[in-house]
């Protein structure tokens, strides 16, 4: 403990004092939350006799202390607060299954014997790239007929470098429309569709006529809907969840409107790829799946031991039941050019609504198929088929024939498939080619190969892993768009959380408003729409050039609209319903009695802000927890006026509170705005009513503390009580009852954590590094854009010496403010007990979109130096939230190559001592550890020019960004030496902090002086779910808007590492339980449940009401009805 003699004294005197205050309010817990006082109560100093030349003295002469890495033997087992803790064998047989876990292809692994050797492109002999020579091949077609499926497509995108709208009265109208008449035509032709956002679109306008023929089109096969999620989602930063919900709100949309249900998946545009999405595919019914975008180097591997189609597993599966069939697409796009055979040269020639291919340093003109020439080029298309059938395992070749808004007109279906068909004619009817060539779809392809299987010696291989990062050309890696436009990747994880609670909230509304209550009813049917709204905005941005930040700026705009729209229409819609379930008498329920917390700009172009309130009289708060388990957590709300207690309506009690100056970027402290900080205990799904009460002066205790480092700000409300640090002193500290976490003065950040439980402690060293971009090892000098990441090596320490820091603490919790080039970061540490407490929560408030030129061409990184010894480079990371992969760091790629998405948590362990230190974060970005002990996330860029993927832009409209994240330092029972199996899983309190972190507390204030109106609390969950059981939505599913009281209840079970000792509320939460009682909300029952295919179109069973449990790491979706 840093903690000097001769305060001690002092220090008892003033806890012995606050304790007799705070016995008044019979709160037992205050000890523990005055022990952080200490930590800055003594070394003050009269700063104006600092001089700045002794601190660069100070920090040379590296006074800070040196802490290394200490354990001792914790007091596991003994009487502490920590027990240990199993939650269940159930929860727990994820991690055998895990380890039980085989496949033929493991894609970690695979990496050791990949030969990477950047840059090692392919140029063919006429200056084309491509992936893959096949030079000599076996002809095919001797036994069995070499069969080929042409499949035309159209890659529509809803937004890039046009808006949604923009591209659909362009291209996709025209494309919809004029394929219902040529195929109609032509009853040989096929097409392909993915986007349902635009099928959707298109159904509004077509004709009644122009819809039936669709119909009729789907119902023949002649079109395929593949997919059938909303957009196709990107893989990389998008959260499970949203993941989810737009597969089912395309998925409902087909059911409904052209009742069908997709059997293959067409994912040939992601930047990457996520065994997340194979997983919610096979659990929603479709059964193969196509990708495109793989790195260059894996698809060389894999075609050479013809891998490129195989069975997708997932890498916590023993028993193969996720098991979907992948068709890897082996070239470098999914273009004409590409897709015909290995030669984009001879490819190119069939891409016949081009006039000439320009691509490349040769340039081909297109010709039309004529008598004199069809022997010639059904020939050379032979000769492309046989080459690329070789490095697939069956006699069945799947030849795509589209592109980017293809087809959008008459003349492209004749002239493409017109001159298709006459090759088609030649090739079949030629005796020496031994070839059947036809159009088909996707699933033409899939049944093909099914009947084909039986002539293929060996089956083909089994698989898991991911595909990340993309790298499509030499060290061009697609690293760029983990943290691209980071600020709406923020935002759309906002508007999830609060999409999910309308959405539970509005089922169980709806329900009541059905028994009795006529005025909620017309109100719920007409916000009906506005619920729809937020799916399929949020749908929307799930797109992979969207939440990937990769479109233009102008439509970055749009989508900033969408969002913001959608956010505003489902916060107002939250409102009305939150005060229809806790006024009180129900009778008196008016539609706006309660407004959200929260404010957001007009253009979105910030983050929410929490609304300041006008404090004059008592004002009613309503705090919703929408977890399915007991919350402790802290809620801040900004106030004009410090003079204000906060009374618990429940028990009418003063709760311990804190009074904090407001911290500003710009003025350091605002004045006029107070923040009020006060610690909340609610049941799971519920809302609970507290009270701002004015009074005539605050208790000393509850006004912070300020602690001012390096600087003196003069303007602070002397109301707080304000010291200066001593000049000599080298390092700051807060503590809380589990955590010690103590801050260099020199940088102002974070250096060293130690657990108080059993003393160990660990450097966990905070730096803010920058990347500059240009490698001089790219032959082409390109630099980073919106896409790619290259950086000119090394990150630079951009270290401030001493920045202004400030200490503020309380009662409630203690916070280091630093204000650094680009950032300020908050770091905080509550005095409360449970999850939250024992975490160091860390907030980033980013800002390099002004300050000139400075930024220009960096990406500001946060970067955790630890004496964690992973000494073999590998960590776990999240895909989606919804699963952790084991990654290694490699030195035979690039720093670019090292990088990965981060959706939700990265841990590293400690190779020979029993520890993790866990990153969570509550937004996506992109993550590498790059050293030994280090993980680092990427928190935004400011890129000044293209990367020649399209976009012709670079990536400058940087915008203030917040950034939360979590740092947990664990102690397991074991190390894990012998147990590091691919997939890997967070312990139950990581999994419930990650929930704190993506699903906050929304406050709602009354904007009235009448208390009297609310219920003191407000229970919508019978009993408590167990922590690792997920209740992901509660979705209001109203076909053709009949208002009917059915839902889908979607349920996830989280996997667990179970070899965590834990906190014993942490235990409590996550009691076991072996059956899943449906009827798990009061005063709604649920009267029928039918369990789903996952996106909610296909009945699997009746399901009983009282299920077993969900197994673990999987969804399951019940059609419920209430009453
Ligand atoms: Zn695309």
């Amino acid at each position: 403990m840093r903690v000097k003699k001769r305060s001690l004294g002092i220090f008892v005197l003033v806890c012995f004092t606050v304790y007799l205050v705070m016995c008044l309010w019979a709160y037992t817990t205050v000890e523990n939350r005055l022990a952080s006082l200490q930590l800055v109560q003594h070394n003050t100093h009269n700063a104006q006799a600092w001089g700045f030349g002794f601190f660069r003295e100070r920090c040379q002469s590296r006074h800070v202390a040196k802490h290394g890495h200490s354990v001792k033997q914790g007091k596991i087992g003994g009487k502490t607060e920590v027990e240990l803790f199993n939650p269940g064998e159930h929860t727990c047989s994820v991690e055998d299954a895990a380890r039980k876990h085989r496949v033929d292809i493991q894609m970690e692994k695979e990496w050791d014997a990949i030969q990477t050797g950047y840059p090692q492109y392919v140029y063919t002999v006429s200056g084309w790239m491509q992936v893959i020579e096949i030079q000599s091949y076996t002809v095919k077609g001797t036994d069995r007929p070499l069969q080929v499926i042409i499949v035309p497509h159209s890659h529509q995108d809803p937004g890039w470098l046009s808006t949604f709208e923009s591209y659909y009265s362009s291209y996709t109208q025209q494309t919809l429309s004029t394929a219902v008449g040529k195929l109609m035509e032509h009853p040989h032709w096929k097409f392909m569709w993915a986007e349902v956002s635009f099928l959707a679109r298109w159904w509004k306008d077509a004709g009644a006529t122009e819809k039936e023929y669709f119909k009729t089109l789907v119902k023949s096969g002649q079109i395929e809907i593949v997919t059938g999620g909303w957009v196709v989602s990107d893989e990389a930063s998008v959260h499970y969840q949203a993941m989810l919900d737009q597969l089912i709100e395309g998925h409902q949309w087909l059911q409904q409107v052209l009742g069908t249900v997709p059997q293959s998946a067409w994912s040939i545009d992601q930047f990457g790829y996520s065994p997340t999405m194979p997983y919610m595919m096979k659990r929603s019914g479709l059964k193969n799946v196509v990708i495109q975008r793989v790195n260059y180097a894996v698809k060389r591997h894999l075609a050479s031991s013809k891998d490129l189609e195989f069975y997708w597993r997932q890498a916590w599966d023993a028993q193969g039941s996720t098991d979907i069939l992948c068709h890897m697409m082996p070239f470098l796009s999914y273009n004409i050019p590409s897709s015909c055979g290995p030669d984009p040269f001879i490819c190119c020639k069939f891409d016949f609504s081009r006039k000439k291919c320009t691509w490349g340093q040769s340039k081909v003109p297109i010709v039309k198929i004529s008598d004199e020439n069809i022997a010639s080029l059904s020939w050379q298309l032979w000769e492309q088929f046989q080459k690329k059938a070789q490095i697939y395992r069956s006699n069945v070749l799947l030849v795509p024939h589209g592109d980017d808004f293809r087809y959008s007109g008459g003349d492209e279906w004749d002239d493409q498939l017109g001159n298709l068909e006459k090759l088609m004619t030649y090739m079949n009817q030629s005796k020496d080619m031994h070839v059947v060539v036809k159009f088909g779809t996707v699933s033409d392809y899939f049944k093909a190969l099914e009947k084909d299987k039986q002539y293929i010696s060996n089956d083909f291989p089994s698989f898991s892993g991911d595909f990340f990062p993309y790298n499509d050309r030499d060290d061009q890696f697609w690293t760029g768009y983990f943290t691209s436009r980071p600020l709406f990747k923020h935002i759309a994880r906002i508007l999830q959380s609060r999409l999910r609670l309308a959405e539970i909230v509005y089922s169980l509304s709806l329900v009541r408003a059905l028994r009795s209550n006529s005025y909620l009813f017309s109100l719920l049917k007409t916000k009906y729409e506005h619920l729809v709204s937020g799916r399929q905005a949020l749908a929307l941005f799930e797109h992979h050039d969207a939440i990937t930040g990769t479109s233009r700026r102008a439509v970055v705009e749009n989508y900033a609209s969408i969002i913001h729209s959608a956010l505003k229409d489902i916060n107002a819609l939250l409102a009305t319903l939150i005060t229809s379930l806790i006024v009180t008498p129900a009778s008196s329920f008016s539609e706006d009695s309660l407004m959200v917390l929260t404010e957001e700009s007009s253009l979105a172009d910030a983050p929410p802000r929490n609304i300041r309130i006008n404090l004059q009289f008592k004002t009613v708060l309503v705090l919703t927890n929408s977890l399915t388990v007991h919350r402790n957590d802290v809620v801040s709300v900004i106030v004009s006026n410090p003079n204000v207690e906060v009374v618990e309506s429940d028990s009418g009690k003063t709760v311990l509170y804190q009074v904090n100056p407001v911290y500003s970027r710009k003025h350091d402290w605002e004045t006029g705005q107070y923040e009020i900080l006060f610690e909340v205990n609610i049941a799971p799904l519920s809302l609970k009513t507290y009270h701002l009460v004015p009074i005539t002066k605050q208790p000393w205790y509850v006004l912070s503390k300020v602690l001012m480092v390096n600087k003196v700000v003069t303007d602070l409300s002397n109301l707080f009580n304000i010291s200066t640090a001593e000049p000599d002193r080298t390092e700051i500290a807060i503590s809380n009852q589990y955590l010690l976490a103590s801050f260099s003065t020199c940088t102002g950040l974070l250096h060293h954590i130690q657990r108080k439980v059993d003393e160990s402690s660990f450097n966990v060293k905070i730096k803010f590094v920058t990347y500059g971009t240009g490698s001089w090892k790219n032959p082409y000098r390109d630099k980073s854009g919106a896409y790619v990441f290259l950086p000119d090596g090394p990150a630079k320490d951009t270290s401030l010496m001493y920045p202004s820091v400030f200490v503020v603490s309380g009662p409630v919790s203690s916070s280091v403010y630093t204000k650094l080039q680009g950032v300020v970061q908050k770091v905080t540490l509550h005095n409360i007990a449970g999850p939250l407490g024992s975490a160091l929560i860390v907030n980033n408030d980013v800002n390099i979109g002004t300050g000139g030129d400075s930024w220009n061409n960096k990406e500001l990184v946060m970067r955790l130096e630890t004496d964690v010894n992973n000494h073999d480079n590998t960590f776990c990371v999240d895909l989606n939230g919804f699963q952790m992969h084991r990654k290694k760091t490699r030195s035979k790629l690039p720093i670019q190559g090292n990088f990965h998405p981060l959706t939700t948590a990265t841990f590293l362990e400690d190779d020979s001592r029993p520890f993790r230190l866990t990153l969570l974060t509550s937004e996506a970005h992109g993550m590498a550890s790059l050293n030994v002990g280090w993980l680092e996330v990427v928190l935004d860029r400011r890129l000044m020019q293209d990367d020649w993927r399209g976009l012709s832009e670079g990536v400058t409209d940087n915008r203030p960004t917040p950034s939360q994240f979590m740092i947990v330092l664990e102690r397991m029972q074991s190390p894990t030496a012998n147990t590091k199996s691919a997939a890997c899983f967070l312990s139950s309190m990581s999994t419930q902090l990650s929930q704190y972190l993506n699903n906050p507390i929304l406050s709602l204030v009354a904007p009235t002086t009448s208390v009297n109106r609310f219920l003191p609390h407000r229970l919508l969950l019978t009993s408590p779910l167990p922590c690792a059981l997920n209740l992901l939505n509660l979705r209001s599913f109203q076909p053709n808007n009949i208002m009917s009281a059915t839902a889908l209840l979607i349920v996830h079970h989280a996997g667990l590492d179970c070899r965590f000792p834990e906190l014993s509320l942490v235990k409590e939460l996550c009691k076991t339980m072996s059956k899943l009682n449906l009827n798990m909300f009061t005063d709604v029952r649920v009267s029928a449940a039918v369990e789903m295919n996952l996106s909610g179109v296909q009945k699997k069973r009746t399901a009983s009401l009282n299920e077993e449990i969900v197994p673990p790491m999987e969804i399951q979706t019940y059609k419920v009805t209430l009453r």
